[in-house]
């Protein structure tokens, strides 16, 4: 694809806009940036752009889209923009990077998606290919915009990236070698204004597999496995607690894969250095990835077991008081929460709220199971799941202002062998900025305790 002198809009400037405006600048198109946020606010993208050409219009979405060849939009922005609107009408092509990075490389490419544990997911599947000697880029979702990382690319690395429903969104063309849906359930509903809508975009990421790809589902997730009649690549499923008759599983206490023929073992399953049953689905799921691709077990297995997750999701901060504390910071949405909670002993004392999503709470109280004590909340949705706790009989409720007040009162209800759990199973963006400034106030308020 020759991009040279064509002329492209980047619209939002965040992570990935710097990285397509500049790998945009490289190939020779002529690049304009548009962005709300006025230049002030958007002045640390902008620095990184310093030594590029590249013409701006800030503070609004007000370009006139006359010549314009090719539209890159970041992820997260509603497709009901008026400009978005405006370039529908004149048929202006509206693509993510992931997208055009396909159409631009020629690299072996694995995506992952899913509702929850697509960083977990992909940051093990980066690490094991590492091991491998295979120089690879982790990539997308993750914080790493793919297509500077493109067009720097040699020709046979290996691109791992972590796809969001909404980079999947606005693809027409992607295909990867290696797709793996880990999960799906309801989020961003707000976003994608239908469940349907949400899984329609998750399925992009197989759409136009064919037999020489492979096709990685999570046997255990209904709205996963069902979508196996759809697949039109190898479909290799992974299960929990079901042996499949091609895949990989669990046979009592080894991970074992089957290839149709034989079965083979890979390691003990308790040997998998992340814990919970949820982090074994993302084991399971880059297993998959990785033997398809012929990744020597051992590898594998060596890096399993080293391999301890990724800061703010479900990581040990400290004991205090015989108090044992956990960050799930990540746990942005009721399902993940239901993960921290399952993963953990009991007694819990849970401090979740955040910013509402539209999401609904039944499900995430019900897990609840006798296992958590306590309930602390803060944020927009506090009194909304304080409501649907007292309607399913959980009354031990606290509602505090702040992080430092929700560790403070956590500190003061628990007692010797508690478990205080960080997972807020709403967005962070009513109180902070993202989910890790969240973890990051958490962790300092935690710390706080011991000066006290
Ligand atoms: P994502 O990138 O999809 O948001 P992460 O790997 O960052 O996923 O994990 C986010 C949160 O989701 C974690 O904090 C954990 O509580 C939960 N989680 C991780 N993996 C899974 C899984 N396979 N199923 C359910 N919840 C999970």
């Amino acid at each position: 694809m020759n991009l040279k002198d064509k002329n492209i809009l980047v619209l939002g400037l965040a992570i990935s806009g710097v990285s397509t405006a500049k790998a945009l600048n490289k190939l020779g198109a002529n690049v304009t940036i548009t962005d709300m946020k006025t230049e002030e606010k958007l002045s640390s993208f902008i620095k990184q752009l310093e030594n590029f050409n590249i013409n701006y219009v800030l503070g609004s979405n007000d370009v006139d889209l006359e010549n314009f060849d090719l539209i890159i939009k970041s992820p997260g922005i509603p497709l009901e923009i008026p400009i978005i609107k405006k370039a529908k009408q004149k048929e202006i092509e509206v693509i993510t990077d992931i997208e055009l990075a396909y159409r631009l490389s020629d690299n072996k490419m694995i995506a992952i998606t899913g509702t929850n544990g697509k960083t977990t997911t992909t940051t093990l599947i980066g690490e094991i290919f590492k091991n491998a000697g295979n120089d690879c880029h982790v990539t997308g979702n993750i914080g790493v915009g793919i297509l500077w990382e493109i067009v720097n690319a040699d020709d046979q690395d290996v691109f791992i990236i972590e796809a969001s429903s909404f980079q999947l969104e606005n693809t027409n063309h992607f295909k990867p070698k290696v797709s793996i849906i880990i999960n799906i359930t309801p989020d961003h509903l707000n976003w994608h204004k239908t469940f349907e809508n949400y899984v329609r975009a998750k399925k992009k990421i197989f759409a136009n597999q064919d037999e020489n790809d492979y096709t990685i589902l999570n046997y255990d997730n209904t709205t996963v496995r069902e979508l196996a009649d759809e697949v039109n690549s190898n479909l290799i499923y992974f299960s929990t607690n079901t042996t499949l008759d091609k895949g990989v599983y669990i046979d009592g206490d080894y991970i074992v894969i089957n290839d149709g023929s034989k079965t083979k073992k890979v390691m003990p399953f308790l040997d998998v250095g992340v814990p919970g049953k949820h982090n074994l689905e993302n084991a399971l799921a880059s297993i998959s990835a990785a033997w398809v691709m012929g990744v020597d077990l051992e590898v594998i297995t060596k890096t399993l077991r080293e391999f301890d997750g990724v800061e703010h999701r479900f990581k040990f901060v400290d004991c205090i008081n015989g108090m044992n504390f956990y960050n799930d910071s990540k746990g942005t949405n009721p399902d993940s929460s239901i993960a921290a909670i399952e993963a953990l002993d009991s007694p819990i004392v849970l401090i979740a709220g955040g910013m509402d999503k539209g999401s609904d709470f039944d499900e995430f109280i019900k897990s609840f199971n006798g296992k958590v004590k306590a309930l602390v909340l803060l944020g927009e949705t506090a009194e909304k799941i304080k409501n649907t706790a007292i309607s399913n009989g959980f009354n031990n409720i606290y509602i505090v202002k702040n992080m430092k007040e929700a560790v403070q009162k956590s500190n003061e209800i628990g007692i010797t062998g508690d478990n205080i759990l960080l997972s807020p199973a709403c967005a962070s963006w009513d109180m902070y900025q993202n989910f890790e400034e969240r973890g990051k106030d958490f962790v300092n308020a935690v710390k706080g305790l011991r000066r006290t």
